[in-house]
């Protein structure tokens, strides 16, 4: 039998809202009691007021400096509406005629629905004719449109962009679920987005990291709120923002960079994606969803090879305190997503009840 965790928390493999460090719960729930000894809570305190005004400027600074983007003519907003506002927040701020999107997914393909609101949209390539279980690398960027889109990592079926094309136009993407998560070079990119929830923080705010010289070319009016020159003018305070989610997500941004930053998690990344994905070559009950070489190291999507030892596998993962282990509806089976803040033994307990299985299946 296995052991039951002494862990107090348990093994949390969810997809999002995510887990996060431990030391930031702690210190999270003691701010929105007392922030800093100040006797007053986090979440009642004026956004406009100095100790909060630190806290977003902390924010903003951490991302560039953990992305290598500090003095590159970027800046960092934390916004709301989540990742989905970008999707047309992108187009009515750089869409003036025609646009090219990469469609990898269900995120892509929700992206793509915006953009088509404010004009022409090219689909580049599409990998939908195999349920998105690969990411296509013959394509061409056409240099005469307004910018390029594309998701680093697909949350939903368990790929990623290992590559990224050298872009004729302005590059955006959308790396919601894999943001900080390994070294890539970040100034290829003119923006970038994504929701606090999978990688950051609490569900809530949504980074975009943008370069200054991607705006101002578009001839429409844009409400304020979807105006990046609006944020930015106002230093991501045009109105109340998330205050909460920003610092927590400021308090994760922090405890990476003592970490080590990007380098070093990436390094715990790669561990335990090798860890569950060497479990589902070996074993002969497990059979992986997407594509080998376009694996994502945090979402790692597998299926029973012997659906009717779903019963008995599902028993023993809640048995073993595991959480959030089921796949998205699209895809079935189960997905482990294995965001920064996920212990490596928490990888290996799940590897451990998948041999469990193969022991008594
Ligand atoms: C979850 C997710 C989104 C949607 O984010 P919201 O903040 O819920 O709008 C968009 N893109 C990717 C890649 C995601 O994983």
């Amino acid at each position: 039998m296995i052991e039951k965790s002494k862990h107090v928390k348990k093994h949390n493999f969810s997809a999002g809202p995510c887990i996060l460090p431990e030391e930031v719960l702690r210190k999270a729930s003691q701010a929105v009691v007392d922030l800093d000894g100040l006797g007053l809570s986090l979440i009642e305190i004026s956004h406009r007021s100095k100790p909060f005004v630190a806290v977003m400027e902390k924010a903003r600074s951490l991302a560039l400096e953990l992305l290598g983007l500090e003095g590159k003519g970027y800046q960092a907003l934390f916004l709301q509406g989540g990742a989905s506002t970008q999707f047309l927040m992108v187009a009515y701020n750089l869409l003036q005629n025609k646009a090219a999107y990469l469609n990898t997914g269900t995120w892509s393909t929700k992206a793509i629905k915006e953009a088509k609101l404010f004009g022409d949209m090219i689909e580049v390539a599409s990998s939908k004719d195999a349920n998105f279980n690969y990411i296509p690398r013959e394509y061409e960027i056409p240099s005469d449109v307004d910018y390029f889109h594309c998701t680093s990592n697909n949350t939903i079926f368990g790929t990623s962009m290992k590559d990224f094309p050298n872009s004729p136009v302005p590059m955006i993407c959308d790396m919601s679920s894999d943001i900080f998560s390994r070294q890539l070079d970040f100034s290829k990119f003119d923006i970038i987005y994504a929701g606090a929830q999978k990688n950051m923080g609490p569900a809530g705010t949504t980074l975009v990291v943008l370069k200054e010289d991607v705006l101002g070319k578009v001839d429409r009016a844009i409400p304020s709120m979807l105006d990046y020159n609006v944020h930015l003018g106002k230093d991501s305070m045009f109105n109340t923002p998330s205050v909460f989610a920003v610092y927590v997500s400021m308090l994760t941004l922090a405890w990476l960079k003592d970490l080590g930053g990007i380098v070093t998690i990436e390094k715990v990344n790669e561990e335990k994606a090798s860890l569950i994905y060497d479990e589902i070559d070996r074993n002969p009950l497990f059979k992986g969803f997407a594509a080998v070489e376009d694996r994502s190291f945090m979402n790692a999507t597998f299926n029973l090879t012997d659906r009717g030892l779903t019963g008995k596998f599902d028993a023993l993962w809640q048995e073993a305190d595991i959480n959030g282990l089921n796949g998205h509806r699209s895809v079935g089976g189960y997905r482990a997503s294995m965001y920064n803040a996920l212990p490596v033994s928490s990888v290996q307990v799940l590897v451990d009840t998948m041999q469990e299985l193969e022991r008594t299946a």
